[in-house]
């Protein structure tokens, strides 16, 4: 693979062509996908859809318009759809459904020729469809309204669209949606404000997506503003504490654009999901779905809202090819998300946030070496066979983003900038793999700036493992300041109140991340006493402080423990604590006792990730 890799480097750099990106995706082989969107590609969706919350299904009617054909077969992807029908162009072909794959699901054979228009399938999705998350009024914030979100990344479109579901093929789509009277539904598209009367809507996405960016979620939701071109919708009695909590959402549109150019997707708004959500956010164009987890009332917790809508240009307008070239999407937006919150509120708290990702990675890689998974700490992964969610580790995103920030750091600033906008710009709407992204650089760099980036770097951060020796190092003098007050309280057992009042949530977490091992119990209630993390709100501390109590068996905190696993589905926080219970056999019973509880509450991204964890 490396040789091949080596080749074609190679051979790009001999002509030195720029890539055409539309032949790029056709060579891409995608092995999450069925699909050959070489031979036969759809363009755009017509979707017709009545969410039904009784039977828990999406009834539903895609009509693909095809791009090209130059094969006989359209392949879609499915997974548990009950498909009724197919027509192409009003006739009923002899289609067929291929095995099933427990990871991939299956192929839906469509036969067309090369004058086929109009792909019309009629289906019905399965009730424990594994985008689909339904939750009973009893789950939501408000309980009074049933409410249904989707989350379609990575490979998971296909449990409720018949689609060619690889990053790869974009389209564009409208929808009719009709869902119970009382409720909105909202997608990643134009979409309303007001609830319609008779529980019907319209969309339209005009710019081309590809399938993991294809979502729906149908709730009691109100509207509010905060710009022009920006506002947040939630449940009524989450509404203005989330507008609150995101005031600063048009400075960070407005500061993104002034980094790396014109949003491209017209309006950003936010929609704060119930706590059982898996991700932090999802970036969904014109309307990121967020956790309610976020909403810590001091605004400490909005670099994921900077998250999110920096992928409005690294991952949705630049996007990753496959899922083994994960870093492309999620390095560059934290690297992006980064520079946003230094531009709004300073380095110092860009350093911080730096840190903390430092200290993230540092934990992830020795985890995953010691695990015997060495090889996922490379940023080009090797994804054959296993499910692409096994990417989504800190490697994409930290180790991404170091990445970028040493060849900042190396050449310069101002000359990243600017090649990151002329980045943004040619590759808008195109996807990139690893293999091209290295001559794009590369070819940038010398004939801009005649500056050559070595086969050295890009080895030594992409295709080796752990981390370059020569990684940059966050400097937080914040962090200086709490170290001194953990050092401060090791030795008298106090902590300077007046300093610990000004600490953000950021502060909190270096402070409980670097307690020292060994804790007595005599400790843990005076650290109890002194930070009040038992009865914090903040789910970023709280989970931090969990994590200590279960390693020091601190008893006080167990019934939070057991309520915070149980109505919190943000695998961030569940994983750590879920993982330190494995690791007693008496925590061992108690996890297993929890996440039976727990279970019915989280999203299948969730559970596919702790059914192995913690079966007994
Ligand atoms: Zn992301």
């Amino acid at each position: 693979m490396r040789k091949l890799i080596g080749i074609f480097c190679l051979l790009i750099a001999l002509f030195g062509c720029q890539l055409n990106q539309e032949k790029m995706s056709e060579l891409v082989n995608d092995v999450h996908s069925f699909s050959k969107p070489a031979q036969v590609r759809v363009t755009h969706l017509n979707w017709q859809a009545k969410v039904d919350f009784k039977t828990k299904t999406i009834q539903a009617q895609a009509d693909w318009q095809i791009l090209y054909s130059k094969g006989d077969t359209l392949i879609l992807d499915t997974k548990g759809l009950n498909i009724k029908e197919v027509k192409v162009d009003g006739k009923q072909p002899a289609f067929t459904l291929g095995n099933e794959d427990p990871i991939l699901g299956q192929a839906l054979h469509i036969p067309v020729n090369a004058d086929s228009k109009i792909v019309r399938i009629i289906y019905t999705t399965s009730p424990t469809a594994e985008a689909l998350q339904w939750l009973s009024a009893q789950q939501t914030a408000d309980k009074q309204q049933p409410f249904l979100f989707t989350q379609s990344q990575a490979i998971l479109a296909r449990s409720w669209l018949p689609c060619q579901d690889s990053p790869g093929v974009r389209f564009t789509y409208e929808a009719d949606v009709k869902v119970p009277a009382a409720l909105m539904a909202l997608m990643s598209a134009s979409n309303p404000q007001q609830k319609s009367e008779t529980g019907e809507y319209h969309f339209e996405m005009k710019q081309a997506i590809p399938s993991y960016l294809f979502a729906l979620s149908v709730g009691d939701f109100a509207f509010k503003p905060i710009s022009e071109r920006s506002g947040i919708y939630a449940e009524p009695s989450v509404l203005d504490t989330a507008v609150w909590e995101f005031a600063d959402l048009e400075k960070m549109i407005a500061g993104a654009e002034s980094l790396y150019g014109a949003y491209a997707w017209e309006r950003y708004d936010v929609l704060v999901l119930p706590p059982s959500f898996p991700f932090g956010g999802m970036e969904n164009p014109r309307l990121t779905f967020a956790t309610p987890t976020i909403l810590a009332g001091d605004r400490s917790l909005t670099s994921l809202i900077a998250h999110e809508l920096a992928h409005s240009w690294s991952g949705n307008l630049v996007t990753n090819a496959t899922w083994s070239d994960f870093w492309l999407n999620e390095g560059f937006t934290v690297y992006f998300e980064h520079r946003i919150m230094e531009k709004l509120y300073g380095k110092d708290y860009s350093e911080m946030l730096a840190a903390l990702s430092y200290a993230d990675l540092q934990a992830t890689i020795t985890e995953l070496t010691n695990s015997g998974m060495a090889e996922d700490t490379k940023l080009k992964l090797n994804l054959v066979n296993r499910n692409p969610d096994d990417g989504v580790t800190d490697i994409a995103y930290n180790k991404g983003y170091f990445f970028l920030r040493s060849i900042e750091e190396q050449f310069g600033r101002e000359k990243f900038d600017v090649f990151l906008n002329d980045y943004f710009k040619d590759q808008a709407f195109k996807v990139m793999t690893t293999e091209a992204f290295i001559p794009y650089i590369r070819n940038y760099y010398q004939s801009k700036f005649k500056i050559s980036l070595t086969d050295e770097l890009f080895d030594k951060w992409i295709f080796t493992v752990g981390l370059p020796e020569d990684c940059p190092k966050p400097q937080s003098l914040a962090f200086e300041k709490v170290d001194q007050a953990l050092n401060s309280w090791l030795t008298t057992n106090e902590l300077p109140s007046k300093t610990t009042q000004e600490w953000t949530t950021h502060e909190w977490l270096h402070f409980l991340n670097n307690l020292p091992a060994g804790l007595s119990e005599e400790q843990m209630v005076r650290l109890d006493q002194l930070g009040k993390f038992t009865e914090s709100d903040n789910a970023e501390i709280l989970c931090a402080w969990l994590v200590q109590a279960v390693r020091y068996n601190y008893k006080p905190a167990y019934v939070k423990l057991e309520s915070f696993l149980v109505n919190t589905g943000r695998r961030k926080f569940l994983s750590p604590i879920y993982q330190e219970l494995l690791k007693t056999a008496d925590g061992k019973q108690r996890a297993q006792a929890i996440y039976e509880k727990a279970r019915p509450n989280y999203h299948f991204v969730a559970t596919n990730t702790f059914d192995a964890m913690l079966k007994k």
